[in-house]
């Protein structure tokens, strides 16, 4: 059987107790308007109007929706749904303005407020019939992605020529239909004989297939269950009030806007769920994307993104930016007596000591790939960015790694400063490139130091700036604007 689990989620038990208390209601409400439905009322048209809107609006989401929920998965149970909902969308306007006689404007239309109920009866039996469909085809294969539109079209293009044909002839009388109402609004036996309880049929068919295919297995089946009680306590208590306008038509109505509104409900508790899965799993995908799994840290995507920021930010403020770069000093080695499983743990515990020592949040150190790591400092000068080096440094080198059993271990890294001023983009590759030389050169000093870049980098980074900003002060020179000034 098709699954479709990604898009309707299994209500929680809260879910299946309100739906019992509702459908208890529904009953209880039902058995109890009964002993009142015969009373004679009066008709009212900001009732009919009211009804009738709230019906139409609660149909054609319900249709838009589960179309929606078509077009995603491909099957055909939420198409026939969607038709269900978009045929009482289509008939039931069209139904109320009849009743209060609004379309006698109209000199084409020659049906009276007696040709309602069949409009109803239309409507009511058309709508389970359409219901049950989709419960028979529930479990058969999706539609393939590119077929679903030539489906839809086909679909509902015959739903639309059969409400077509039942409103032409309805409105235009095409037909002689016997009357199923009397001048004294009374139901002619007809109606509360044979039309009445095949309406009722047709609603307790359907409740029975939702209930026994569907198993209350997701929030939607559950809802429409409640929808088809619904449906079929209207029909009885409209049948049994044997008038219109009686209090138990009036009854029947509010039963009707309950059917109507279930699977609204359903599928905004679908939506909402929808949307919390769509934000949870965002954020572990933008978790996974910018951190290293091993460390915590941030990854080498982050860190170059990170930079390129904080040079553009630099360049504008003219302001220094740092860079440590330090790498485990004979890791290979340490590997090869503890095992890679130690190793992850070394890798973590270095991780550690330089979180423990960055106190700016604007900050950021990475796994720069294997046993390197890196550490952006913004707005920070070299003699700092040295200073903090040197004190994480020191914390690798005396903080022991604890293993199980009680066995301590110990590493040291060797670290590269780098800081300069940026001004191009290019800036952010130098900057690392410096800062790895200087690692580099720390290696070659026998490990476990600091070395920043040597007095010739920072001689050709001063004439780089003089020229950069005499160049600056010529083009300004130049410019009739500034010479005018
Ligand atoms: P040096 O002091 O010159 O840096 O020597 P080294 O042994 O640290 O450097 P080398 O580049 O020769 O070796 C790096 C080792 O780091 C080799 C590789 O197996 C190990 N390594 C890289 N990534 C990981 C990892 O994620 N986990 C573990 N356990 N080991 C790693
Ligand atoms: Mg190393
Ligand atoms: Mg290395």
């Amino acid at each position: 059987m098709q699954k479709y689990s990604h898009l309707s989620t299994r209500p929680r038990k809260i879910q299946y107790a309100i739906l019992a208390l509702l459908a208890v209601l529904v009953l209880a409400g039902s058995g109890w308007t009964l002993l009142v439905a015969q009373e004679p009322s009066m008709p009212s048209a900001g009732f009919l109007g009211a009804y009738g809107t709230a019906v139409f609006l609660l149909e054609i989401i319900s249709a838009i929706l589960l179309f929606a929920h078509y077009r995603q998965t491909g099957l055909l149970t939420f198409a026939a749904l969607s038709m269900a909902y978009l045929w009482v969308a289509i008939l039931a306007p069209v139904q109320v303005s009849l009743l209060s006689d609004s379309l006698n404007l109209f000199s084409l239309i020659t049906a009276s407020n007696g040709d309602a109920a069949w409009m109803w009866i239309a409507w009511h039996i058309g709508f389970p019939i359409l219901v049950t469909a989709a419960m028979l085809v529930d479990g058969s294969h999706p539609i393939r992605a590119r077929h679903t539109w030539r489906w839809a079209i086909g679909l509902f293009g015959g739903l639309f020529a059969v409400a077509g044909f039942v409103m032409a002839a309805t409105l235009l009388s095409w037909f002689e239909l016997p009357s199923l109402i009397s001048q004294g609004r009374d139901f002619s036996d007809q109606l509360s004989l044979i039309y009445g309880p095949a309406v009722m049929f047709t609603c307790a068919l359907a409740l029975t297939v939702v209930v026994v295919k569907g198993k209350l297995e997701n929030s939607i089946y559950s809802w429409l269950a409640l929808a088809m009680l619904a449906a079929l306590c209207e029909a009885v208590v409209v049948i049994y009030s044997g008038a219109r306008f009686s209090y138990g038509w009036y009854a029947a109505r509010v039963l009707s806007v309950v059917s109507s509104s279930a699977v609204v409900i359903a599928l905004l508790i679908e939506n909402i769920h929808l949307q919390h899965k769509v934000v949870r799993q965002n954020m572990t995908l933008k978790r996974m994307a910018t951190m290293d799994e091993l460390s915590g840290l941030a990854n080498r995507r982050e860190l170059d993104q990170r930079l390129r920021a904080e040079v553009k930010r630099a360049m504008r403020e003219r302001t220094s930016i740092s860079l440590i770069m330090l790498d485990v000093d004979h890791f290979k080695k340490f590997n090869d007596n503890h095992g890679h499983v130690t190793g992850d743990l070394c890798l973590k515990h270095v991780a550690s000591c330089l979180q423990r020592n960055i106190l700016r949040h604007t900050d950021l150190a990475a796994r720069y790939g294997g046993e390197e790591f890196a550490i952006l400092l913004p707005n920070t000068e070299e003699e700092d960015a040295a200073d903090l080096a040197e004190h994480i440094r020191k914390t690798i080198a005396f903080s022991p790694i604890l293993l199980e059993g009680d066995t301590m271990l110990s590493v040291t890294a060797s670290f590269g400063v780098a800081c300069l001023i940026p001004n191009r983009l290019e800036d952010a590759s130098e900057l690392l490139t410096t800062a790895d030389a200087a690692l580099y050169a720390a290696k070659g000093a026998g490990r476990n130091c600091v070395q920043r870049p040597p007095q010739s980098w920072h001689a050709g980074r001063d004439n780089l700036e003089q020229t950069i900003s005499s160049n600056t002060h010529y083009l300004r020179e130049s410019h009739p604007a500034e010479k005018k000034a």
